[in-house]
């Protein structure tokens, strides 16, 4: 099975090169010429099976040219020990026929760590196909999620480095700590002065400055990228959607072949996208819900079809959602029009220009016929986490929460009570300041992040994950701090190259 880009359809590469080379040289995303198909039987046999062995049955439909033993031990590496749950992805019983497939137990407790564990495999395995035997350097600027969950994916993994920026003022205290903190023989970690656009623009200079790549090319090194673009961080998420459905067969909730709804918290769109080629590929979806928080964008193009990014943006309690252009979308778009490229360029080309586009009637009849859309604002979030505690004494983070409010909304709406997963993005000990302040009624400002983590281990009896726990008696390792104009020399600073 081969790959096109959504800007460039005549373009075909193995996933190998579309793994390696993350963004198409055209500025499109890659993604497969054709969706491979499972039946019934297919998804029955995932039932009795352990989330690796799942992960390796649907990685082999895409991942065509990787050889079986490669992705054995990739799969391996990836989930046999970095993740807290014997179950890797856990589908937790909220209520009658609503679950909540819990995502964060692997070691930043974050969803991220779902893809990010197991894209330096494919990403080691892919580019040594491709172009031979270079050490992978990893470049990534980071907002706080990103860079600590990509850090823990790539350490001590052989044939890579990963350097990471962030902006010093731009991060929560305890994202700062779980970054310059972070263990490993082939990391770096460096602040830099300014916010978060700052690292992005600098990091993107470095990565496509002719000279930096002579002299990486000269020790041996090359570029690699892990953005959330990659389709080999896209591919992983996949595997949970039919795990989360072999579950509830195995629970005893549904019969294979039956219906059921996904409801994912959305920023980027590369999570509910996961979902959506899981139904393509023959898994029984009726509904796939997309909860977005009071950056409302994507509710709007779901229901109407114009996407508009010329609105205000907010700062809210879920800050992974807080995102006005969700790229994954171009793939969905490529698909629902048929694969035309052309279109997908005119489209996205309007965007730039204009910060807007609209789809045809018959593309926004498509998207209608699968997705539905709502909003949260941040009052509503802090309601839902307590509401949920005290009902079902289910303690959910403030991006689950938003999922959980618009289900529940949705419900109602339409009396549509199909089985359901709504999934869960973070451990809510990751946010801990806005949950405990949910809990309380009222912002806690008297203690620390570490008083807070305790706080609500004794109010709901609940434990924070002991890697959190940790932060307070680590040091930190990487103290640097540099201007936008010094990253270059951080980068080979950190890289040793002189
Ligand atoms: C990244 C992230 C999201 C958004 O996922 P997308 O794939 O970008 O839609 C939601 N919740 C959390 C906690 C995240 O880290």
């Amino acid at each position: 099975m081969n790959y096109t880009s959504t800007r460039d359809n005549s373009l075909n590469v193995t996933s190998s090169e579309a793994i390696t080379r993350g963004i198409s040289a055209d500025g499109g995303l890659f993604v497969p010429t054709a969706i491979p198909r499972v039946d019934t039987d297919f998804i029955a046999s995932l039932v009795p099976m352990t989330y690796i062995e799942r992960a390796r049955a649907i990685l082999s439909l895409y991942l065509t040219d990787f050889p079986k033993e490669e992705i054995e031990a990739d799969t391996e590496g990836a989930y046999a020990a970095r993740f807290a749950h014997p179950k890797t992805a856990p589908v937790v019983n909220l209520h009658d026929n609503v679950n909540v497939l819990e995502l964060w137990h692997g070691p930043t407790c974050a969803f991220k760590d779902m893809a990010l564990q197991l894209l330096p495999y494919l990403l080691t395995g892919s580019a040594k196909r491709v172009s031979g035997e270079k050490e992978i350097v990893i470049l990534v600027a980071t907002s706080g999620d990103t860079g600590k969950a990509a850090l823990e994916g790539f350490k001590d993994v052989p044939g890579t480095r990963i350097l990471v920026f962030f902006p010093n003022d731009g991060v929560s205290p305890m994202q700062k700590l779980q970054m310059t903190t972070q263990q490993g023989n082939n990391v770096g970690v460096s602040a830099i002065y300014g916010n978060f656009d700052d690292a992005q623009t600098g990091v993107k200079k470095i990565f496509t400055d002719p000279a930096v790549k002579e002299k990486l090319a000269a020790h041996g090194m090359a570029f690699s990228s892990a953005n959330s673009i990659n389709w080999g961080r896209l591919v992983p998420q996949i595997v949970y959607y039919f795990s989360a459905y072999a579950e509830m067969a195995a629970m005893g909730q549904i019969k294979v072949g039956d219906k059921v709804n996904f409801t994912v918290p959305t920023g980027n769109f590369g999570n509910i996208l996961a979902a959506w080629y899981a139904r393509e590929m023959g898994l029984p979806v009726n509904r796939l819900i997309c909860a977005s928080n009071a950056n409302d964008v994507l509710t709007e193009f779901l229901t109407t079809g114009h996407y508009n990014r010329n609105r205000p943006f907010h700062t809210t309690v879920s800050p992974s959602m807080d995102i006005l252009i969700s790229s994954n979308l171009e793939r969905l778009l490529f698909h629902l029009c048929g694969g035309s490229s052309d279109e997908i360029r005119d489209l996205f080309g309007k965007l730039s220009e204009t910060g807007e586009y609209t789809v045809r009637p018959e593309t926004l009849e498509k998207i209608r016929s699968v997705f539905s859309a709502g909003c949260c604002d941040d009052e509503a979030t802090k309601q839902t986490i307590a509401g949920v505690f005290d009902k079902y004494h289910y303690l959910c983070d403030t991006h689950t929460a938003v999922a959980v409010q618009v289900y529940e909304n949705y419900r109602k709406a339409t009396g549509d009570d199909t089985p359901t997963v709504i999934a869960s993005t973070a451990s809510p000990y990751k946010f801990s300041a806005a949950v405990l302040g949910a809990l309380e009624g009222r912002d806690v400002t008297e203690l620390d992040d570490f008083e807070k983590l305790a706080r609500i281990e004794e109010l709901t009896g609940t434990k924070a994950p002991a890697q959190l726990k940790a932060l307070k008696n680590a040091s930190p390792r990487f103290t640097g701090i540099c201007t936008k104009e010094e990253m270059e020399q951080a980068v080979y600073g950190l890289l040793g190259i002189g």
